[in-house]
């Protein structure tokens, strides 16, 4: 079994990279919301037409729905064997309540970039839904809901918080040496 892990960062934290390198690293699954309801909204499905509107106003889905998404894909076989690196979920307390319901994570991780530093990447990268309106949506988003789901798993003495600022390759290090740590305990 391997681990089960969430990892919480602002959008322009470099999240997207070092989900990448700790897949890798770790063999878990990497269970991204975001990238599942890219997914919906590219096969042209219902869901993902519904999906997208939210998105593009930079503001989140509906709990329960998130809830039924991430249920649902963390009950599959190949997450039950390599575990998995959840990304993008929980945002918000409800969800994280939700998540443990389910599902016993080993460790939250909190990839810290601060705000400043995320929005000022968030428009460098120029992608579609990064108008800045959206941007600050998300960004208001993540300080009123995500932050109180952070500092839940904190509560139960179940977070460890990396520092996101350096190279890729200094980043990725200390989250292997942070987790390693916590999952050796
Ligand atoms: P992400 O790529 O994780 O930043 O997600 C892109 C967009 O998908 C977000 O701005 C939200 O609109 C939506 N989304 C992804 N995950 C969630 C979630 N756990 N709860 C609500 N909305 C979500």
């Amino acid at each position: 079994m391997g681990p089960r892990l969430v990892i919480f960062g602002r959008q322009g934290a470099g999240k997207g990279t070092q989900c990448a390198f700790l897949v890798d690293h770790y063999g878990a699954v990497h269970v991204s919301t975001g990238d599942m309801l890219r997914e919906a909204v590219a096969a042209g499905t219902e869901f993902g037409a519904q999906a997208r509107t939210f998105m593009d106003a930079g503001q989140l889905l509906p709990d329960e729905v998130m809830v039924g998404v991430v249920r649902e894909r963390l009950g599959a076989p190949d997450v039950a064997d390599a575990g998995f690196l959840l990304d993008g979920f929980p945002r918000t307390l409800p969800q994280a309540e939700a998540l443990c319901a389910i599902v016993a994570v080993d460790l939250a991780i909190n990839l810290e970039v601060d705000e400043a530093i995320a929005r000022e990447r968030m428009l460098a990268r120029g992608r579609g839904d990064d108008t800045p309106e959206a941007i600050e949506e998300r960004l208001a988003a993540y300080a009123s809901q995500t932050v109180p789901a952070i500092a839940w798993f904190e509560s139960q003495g179940n977070l460890v918080t990396v520092d996101g600022i350096g190279t890729p390759e200094e980043v990725s290090t200390r989250l292997v040496e942070a987790i390693d740590r916590r999952l050796g305990e």
